[in-house]
């Protein structure tokens, strides 16, 4: 099965330009699905993770079945004003001014064998202020794995003392 076939490219959206990539076609689909996922679960045994951690949103999608199969853990990353307890922020850089992520105090053990699972790997910003957030709160990034990887855009710079699964490449 060639996962690529169940991306669709939607040109110009949302801004002029931008070449965005849809998932839905693929989780949409129940084999696809499932194969993407036990990709997902193959690498998680191999870097033997003992949590998961997904950014807001779309890394639940992906990061959730692969803990539930397995029977780890899942912790959300999420955007400001979503968590209710106590969090820690990791603040970056976009084009256009900043975004911040969060993370619940305490969700992250230390020592704790975290693989970050993000459903696309653009300029890296997102998952940067993820790996901070799992690093300040004393965990140790194990692997970081996406369902699609824009080269050219050229993240994977960002991630070279890292562990790296990308299963689509663009
Ligand atoms: P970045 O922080 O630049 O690596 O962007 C990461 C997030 O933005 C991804 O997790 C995607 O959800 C979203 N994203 C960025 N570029 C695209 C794209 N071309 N198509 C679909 N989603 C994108």
């Amino acid at each position: 099965m060639n996962l690529k076939d169940y991306i669709a490219n939607v040109p110009d959206y949302p801004i002029p330009g931008i070449q965005f990539k849809d998932i839905t076609p693929l989780i949409g689909d129940g084999k696809a699905f499932k194969h993407a996922t036990d990709l997902f679960v193959e690498y998680t045994k191999e870097i033997n993770a003992d949590i998961i951690v997904g950014p807001d949103a779309r890394g639940f999608i992906f990061g959730c079945p692969v803990a539930t199969q397995l029977e780890i853990g899942f912790v959300p990353v999420r955007k400001p004003n979503k968590l209710p307890r106590e969090v820690i922020e990791s603040t970056y850089d976009l084009e256009y001014g900043t975004n911040t992520l969060c993370l619940h105090k305490g969700d992250i053990k230390p020592g704790q064998k975290v693989l970050i699972i993000d459903d696309l790997l653009a300029t890296g910003g997102t998952i940067e202020a993820t790996i901070d957030l799992v690093e300040k709160s004393g965990g140790i990034v194990v692997g970081i794995a996406f369902l699609i990887e824009l080269e050219f855009l050229k993240g994977r710079d960002k991630l070279q003392a890292y562990n790296v699964l990308s299963l689509i490449r663009f």
